[in-house]
């Protein structure tokens, strides 16, 4: 027998489920070529959307904020590139030199730093939680909310 607390009507099929058990994991992601690759041991930071177009470009507009401490490469650390900002910007870009996969901040001297999510192998357990420069967003890229005024 199926328990009914499951079958609410208008749920489209797709639930998350918060265990809450909450062990010490590790993340593995890698660049497409499979150059670069890092782990993130225990939980990032969060996870973000950014909408301007450098992030686009490059292909990290959805970052993970992680710590120093919790991040680490463990392959190809010679072959990620670095983009350095022209101001007003502040952020560096790095990729993979091969592939051209936008990787985030990997080699940020700061104590957090973004990582492109996209990069991810594993699941985080997050989800995107705040949204950056949405008046960037291009017009193809429509708000899943779709509130049109
Ligand atoms: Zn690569
Ligand atoms: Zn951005």
């Amino acid at each position: 027998m199926l328990t009914e607390r499951c079958q609410q009507g208008g749920a489209r099929g797709r639930q998350q489920s918060h265990k809450g058990k909450i062990t010490t994991m590790e993340l593995k992601g890698s660049c497409v070529c499979g150059a670069v690759a890092f782990t993130i041991t225990g939980t990032p930071g969060g996870m973000g959307q950014c909408h301007c177009a450098r992030c686009r470009k490059l292909g990290t507009s959805t970052m993970i904020f992680v710590k120093r401490a919790q991040f680490r490469v463990t392959r190809g650390l010679d072959e990620i590139a670095t983009l350095d900002p022209e101001a007003p910007f502040t952020y560096r870009r790095s990729f993979c030199r091969k592939c051209g996969t936008g990787l985030g901040e990997p080699l940020s001297p700061d104590e957090s730093f973004p990582i492109n999510a996209q990069c991810l192998d594993d699941d985080p357990g997050l989800r995107v939680s705040f949204h950056e420069f949405t008046d960037a967003r291009p017009p193809w890229e429509q708000p899943e909310e779709a509130a049109s005024g």
